[in-house]
This record gives C-alpha cells, sequence and structure tokens, in this order.
C-alpha cells in the first residue's frame, strides 16, 4: 500500500465527487507500487490548466506520484464499473481493469477534471489481464489524445507518461507504463448500461445527476431533465463523429464502453489516421468485419445512443411506452445532428463560410475524386487551402491526381462557388488553414516512436509530441511531418492498446 503523501498534498486538492457515490458504483483501492518508476514525459500547460504548479514537485516525485507509488492524500483512489457491448456482444460487467481514478481536480474554470491512472495495476474488473500498460499504447495515446485537443477535437488528455521499471508480458517481453489520462468524466454508456442491466433504478437515478451537476448542469432546470440530457450527449455525438471525419480519424473500437457521456474522444486503444482517403478504411486487427470503418461510425454512434437511450428509459417518464417515444425520438435526431455537423465541418474544410444549398454536394464530390485514387486525405485538403481563387499555374492540388479532367472541373465548380464568398482569397486561405492540419498523428510516426523509445531514445516521441502541438502551421512539401508515409513505412494494422 503506498504511503500518503504530505508533499504531493499540498500540490493536489483532489475532489472526490464520485467517490462519494455508493459502494456499487465502484471498488476503493490503491494502486500497486512499481519498482522503479521514472518520468517519460510531463505535461505542464495542462498541469497549470488544472490548478497544479509543476515547479512544485521533481521530476521524481511525479514519477512516484504517476507512477502509483505515492497517492496525495486527498485522493481516493478507484476503479470505475461498467459494462458494455463490444462489437455488438453484451459485456454485463467490464470495469476499470487496469485503471484508477484518483479524483478530480478544478481547472481554471472551475470545471472539475477527472485525473485517472491507466496501466496502474489490476482491480476486481480485470478479468484475464494483467492490470498493466506497455510503454507502447502510453506513448500512442499520449501523442494522439494530445494531438486531437490541438486539432481542437474533444477529447480525454494526458498529464503524464511514466515508466514503471517492470516488464510487462504480452507476445514479448516489454516495459511497462502508466498514463495518467483527464477527461471531463470517465462515465460511459457503458456505466449507464450497467445499472440498466441490473434494473437499479436509483443508481441510474444517481449516475444521471451526477453527470447533469458535473457535464450538463444546463439539464437541471429542465421540465425533463433526463430527456434534455440525452439530447445533449445525442448532440455532442454527433458533433465529435463529424469532427473526427474531418481529420480522417477512426477511433476503431466504438463500443458502448469507449464512448464517453461527456462527449469527448476517449480509449485510444487501434485508433488511426488514414492517409489516403477510403471511407471503408479499418486499421484494427480486431475489427475483422469492418464494424468500426471509418464510414460507419456514424451509424454505431446511433447505435451506441441508441443503448443509451434504452439504459436511461425509466428516468425519462413513468409511463413506459411514453418514455420509448421520446427516447426514440432522441436518438432519431442524430442523423439529422450528424449530417448537419458533418455539413458544416466540410463546408469550412473547402473554405466556405456562407451557406448555400448545394455546398454538401460539392463537398462529397471532392471526396468522391480523392476516394476514386485513394489521395491523401491531409494533403488534398492542405493543398486546396492554397489553390487560388482563380486558375494559376503550379497549384498543387492538380498534382495529387492522375485524373487531370475531373479535378479541374471540380475546381472549376469550387471557384465558381467561392464567388459567393464575401472574403478575400488570402483571408479564405488562411481561415482554411486553421482548419486543415498539415501534420496530423500519422501511424508510421507514431510506430517510429515506440520503436526508438523500445531501444531506449525517447527525443524521437518528444519531436512528434512537439510537432503535433502545431497541427496547423504552415510545412514544406518535404517536411517529414507533413509527408505522407512512403509505401515502405504504410502501417495499415494497428492494435489494441493492452
Ligand atoms: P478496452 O478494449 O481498452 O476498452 O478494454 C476493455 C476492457 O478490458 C476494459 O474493462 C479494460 O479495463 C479491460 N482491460 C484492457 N486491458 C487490460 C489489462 N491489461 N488488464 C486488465 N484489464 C484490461
Ligand atoms: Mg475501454
Amino acid at each position: 500500500m503506498p504511503p500518503v503523501d504530505s508533499i504531493a498534498q499540498k500540490v493536489f486538492e483532489f475532489e472526490n465527487t464520485y467517490a462519494e457515490l455508493p459502494a456499487e458504483f465502484y471498488t476503493k483501492q490503491p494502486p500497486r507500487s512499481v519498482k522503479s518508476p521514472r518520468l517519460i514525459k510531463f505535461n505542464d500547460e495542462l498541469a497549470t490548466e488544472l490548478g497544479l504548479d509543476p515547479s512544485k514537485l521533481s521530476n521524481a516525485e511525479k514519477a512516484s506520484i504517476f507512477g502509483g507509488n505515492r497517492v496525495p492524500a486527498s485522493s481516493i483512489p478507484l476503479a470505475m464499473v461498467y459494462a458494455g457491448h463490444q462489437f455488438g456482444g453484451w459485456v454485463p460487467r467490464l470495469g476499470d481493469g487496469r485503471a484508477l481514478l484518483l479524483g478530480e481536480l478544478a481547472n481554471r474554470s472551475g470545471k472539475l477534471m477527472d485525473v485517472q491512472l491507466k496501466g496502474s495495476g489490476p482491480t476486481p474488473y480485470s478479468r484475464m489481464g494483467d492490470g498493466r500498460a506497455w510503454v507502447g499504447p502510453v506513448l500512442r495515446e499520449y501523442a494522439v489524445s494530445e494531438a486531437m485537443n490541438a486539432l481542437g477535437v474533444p477529447t480525454t488528455r494526458a498529464l503524464a507518461a511514466v515508466e514503471t521499471g517492470e516488464p510487462v508480458y504480452r507476445e514479448t517481453v516489454l516495459p511497462g507504463a502508466i498514463l495518467t489520462r483527464v477527461s471531463s468524466s470517465h462515465v460511459r454508456v457503458g456505466t449507464f448500461q450497467y445499472f440498466a442491466s441490473r434494473r437499479d433504478v436509483r443508481s441510474l437515478e444517481l449516475l444521471a445527476k451526477h453527470v447533469q451537476t458535473r457535464l450538463y448542469p444546463e439539464t437541471r432546470r429542465d421540465a425533463n431533465p433526463e430527456l434534455a440530457l440525452l439530447n445533449l450527449v445525442v448532440a455532442a455525438q454527433a458533433r465529435l463523429v463529424a469532427d473526427w471525419m474531418g481529420i480522417g480519424f477512426i477511433h476503431g473500437v466504438m463500443n458502448t464502453d469507449n464512448m464517453s457521456i461527456a462527449g469527448e474522444t476517449i480509449d485510444y486503444g487501434p485508433c488511426a489516421f488514414m492517409d489516403g482517403y477510403n471511407s471503408r478504411k479499418v486499421f484494427s486487427s480486431i475489427d475483422v468485419q469492418g464494424r468500426y470503418a471509418y464510414c460507419n461510425q456514424p451509424t454505431i454512434a446511433a447505435w451506441n445512443l441508441a443503448q443509451f437511450a434504452s439504459s436511461i428509459l425509466p428516468l425519462i417518464s413513468s409511463n413506459h411506452e411514453e418514455s420509448v417515444r421520446l427516447a426514440t425520438d432522441a436518438v432519431n435526431c442524430f442523423q439529422n445532428e450528424f449530417n448537419d455537423s458533418w455539413t458544416e465541418v466540410l463546408r469550412a474544410k473547402i473554405g466556405l463560410a456562407r451557406q448555400r444549398e448545394e455546398d454538401a454536394r460539392l463537398a462529397f464530390e471532392f471526396l468522391a475524386l480523392l476516394e476514386g485514387e485513394e489521395v491523401d486525405y491531409t494533403h488534398a485538403f492542405r493543398f486546396l487551402c492554397d489553390a487560388g481563387n482563380q486558375f494559376r499555374e503550379g497549384d498543387m492540388i492538380r498534382d495529387l491526381f492522375s485524373k487531370k479532367d475531373d479535378i479541374d472541373s471540380w475546381m472549376s465548380k469550387w471557384r465558381a462557388r467561392l464567388k459567393f464568398e464575401l472574403v478575400d482569397e488570402s483571408r479564405r486561405q488562411s481561415t482554411m488553414k486553421r482548419i486543415n492540419p498539415s501534420c496530423i498523428p500519422r501511424n508510421h510516426q507514431i510506430e517510429k516512436a515506440i520503436k526508438a523509445a523500445l531501444s531506449g531514445n525517447y527525443s524521437v516521441f518528444e519531436r512528434l509530441v512537439s510537432e503535433l502541438a502545431n497541427p496547423f502551421k504552415d510545412r514544406s512539401a518535404d517536411d517529414a511531418f507533413f509527408a505522407a508515409p512512403r509505401p515502405n513505412e504504410c502501417v495499415e494494422r494497428t492494435f489494441c492498446g493492452t
């Protein structure tokens, strides 16, 4: 049992609103100590946002706290219980099998944020797992979640990465590591499903109240707060999935236990960004049927939301038929909400600020051209930023396509549409460049960083994280962080983050 920490006590002032919920919600337990924790990376900017002064802790202290060897006095560590549909199959009990919530810290705007160790040892929910993580998925989640944040996509964040100094046994022996993850809340669709499946209406009520207070306080004033909650969660997911698709992100494991009620991207297991555009793209090695393919993400989100809605039926109305009707209507809004969000994302990606009927079709035609030749998604939109409002020799976008007539004809339509915009070319270009990244966490770059780390060189990871923090800056065509992978660098398969 790690000692309660007096230095950390002065730095961390955890609140524990989840720990105040009844015992059915979690198992309280301290992290299991690790042999020799060593700090890989600490996120000073996020720490400061959480009211932590990074200079008050030495690296050794950070390593021992975020490695689970010392627990701040105000923390009440606990593993949350939840259930979920994994690849459509019901699992009645999952839960934090290798994670512990340390507590909640108020950020600069006064909002409580969960701070969770991931890879901190076994819990009653570990099933067959060892409760640990190896350094690969920890670096991957650190880099990708921080990149998502810089890209403006709602996400859990990474506060620290620590090597444990202990081996983890997978197919080979690998160095163990722990990620400290920060989120608005770790409550998932699967948390509601857990209590619903046990017909525990009182816990469902408490859970709904908890997320309303933490995440959606405006719902508390609504005539039907739980229906208002459902509507807001539907809208948040619609926006989130549209944001994902706008940057070519494929979550890879959209099980209901990996869908956050806060509408943040959570669980960076086998996720990946597309290089060449292919709407049916799948990276995850275990997604053999392509259930979580790029283009299926909206359908799956709606399916998951239907599970959320059915879990809270008893809270929406005491009349079951009425509950079903209200919840069905709410979930059915998803498609429109998603279409609106997706159109908005695409409109901005092709540089349109005003709204016209034909915009979505114009954008879809561009995607169809990309798909036909698997053109690099990031490059296509970035080169479109630079293209002129009038035809100009040497616009790079043309070079991406082999069917020149098709892209020329699309560009003419696009230029005709630009005439309805109110801003000039340079304004349109700079606005587009704040939406269309020049740098995304490409698989091959992440793999390179992990490979180097395994031989003790963390500088590749450091460099990657620092480039990803500035995803919109101008990069030359030969910049390694702009470039697409060469054929021999392509990474086509990703694996669960275990
Ligand atoms: P995921 O696929 O990451 O969403 O994980 C699904 C479930 O498996 C969750 O309940 C995790 O806590 C659990 N899990 C994943 N990896 C491990 C591990 N190494 N040890 C224990 N539980 C794990
Ligand atoms: Mg998960």
